[in-house]
Parts: C-alpha cells; structure tokens; sequence
C-alpha cells in the first residue's frame, strides 16, 4: 500500500503557487500518482490535487462518491488527471456548498459553471475529452483552482456564505428529514 501523505492547510505558500505542467509520465510522477490516490481514499474527499501534498504539479484526481463528507455525491471511478484544461462553459452558474481538505472545518457556497468540457491525459499518457455537469463539473473547477494557487474561500461572494463543518452537517440533516 502507498504511504499516506499529509495534506497542506491554507496559509502554506504552496497552495498559493501555479504548479508545472507534467511533460514525462516518469516513475517518480506515477509514485506520486499511487500516494495521492491512496491519501484521497482516506481523508473522505471527493478530489486532492498534487500541490495539496507538497506536490506542486498539474495533477488532480476526482472520485466522487457518497462518504460522511459529502452524502449526496455520485458515485464514479476515481479519474486521475494530468495537465487539465477547461476548453468550454456554460453560461450559467450554480451555487453550491464545497469544502476543501485544505481547510479543514469550513464550508462555503461557491459559484461555478454547472456545465463544462474538459481535457485531460490519463496517467498511460492518452488524451481524453469529456463533459461533465453539476457536481463532478463542480470538482474539476475546484481542483484546477488549486493548480493555479486558488481556493474556495477566494470565489465566495460574501463571508456570510461560510459555515462550520459541524453547524452545515446539522443544516442538512435538518433541511432532509424535512423531505
Ligand atoms: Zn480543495
């Protein structure tokens, strides 16, 4: 099994920097690949971007699925993406709560394109082209900030959008028993 490496909280520097594009596939990246993956699948996340671990490449994994973080969410195949790109939006925006490994604690309703296309390499090194919509379209956008040295708090319209983790789990149990 990969070790687990930690994740960086915000106020390190190297959330706040453009990670390198990955021009070789070369074993130190694909090692770096496998410990992502296996630190993703431990913390309950939904994403991680290599410079949430020290890493500062273009590199993200998205792997939505329902978990005590976030109940509601699809479920998919963990998808490794290298060297991302948004080609094309929507015109319209959602708002949504997102939280974020490297903030622990906090959520905060942010705005992002409900539908977009995207482009990406798999870690054999092919080219894939996809859509995607509402909440998966909502974690690339929130992984690719991260490849630009941005985070959620940055995109909130305003700080009355944010709540703790704590009081947001119990506003949703609220707002679904209610159903
Ligand atoms: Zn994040």
């Amino acid at each position: 099994m990969a070790e687990l490496l930690e994740v960086s909280q915000v106020g390190n520097p190297i959330l706040r920097q453009v990670a390198q594009p990955i021009d070789r596939l070369n074993e130190p990246i694909q090692a770096l690949i496998n410990t992502l993956m296996a630190t993703l699948l431990h913390s309950n996340g939904v994403g991680i971007a290599a410079p949430q671990v020290a890493a500062s490449y273009r590199l993200f994994i998205i792997a939505s699925r329902p978990n005590l973080r976030y109940p509601y969410a699809p479920k998919m195949e963990p998808t490794v993406m290298i060297n991302p790109s948004l080609i094309s939006h929507s015109e319209e925006r959602v708002k949504d709560w997102e939280g974020c490994l490297s903030v622990p604690g906090i959520r905060g309703l942010v705005p992002r394109y409900r539908t977009i296309a995207v482009e990406y390499c798999d870690r054999q090194g092919k080219l894939h082209e996809q859509p995607l919509t509402d909440f998966v379209a909502r974690i690339f956008q929130h992984e690719l900030d991260h490849l630009n040295g941005i985070v959620f708090l940055d995109r909130l319209e305003t700080n009355l959008e944010i709540v703790t983790e704590q009081e947001y789990l119990k506003q949703m149990a609220i707002g679904h028993s209610a159903d």
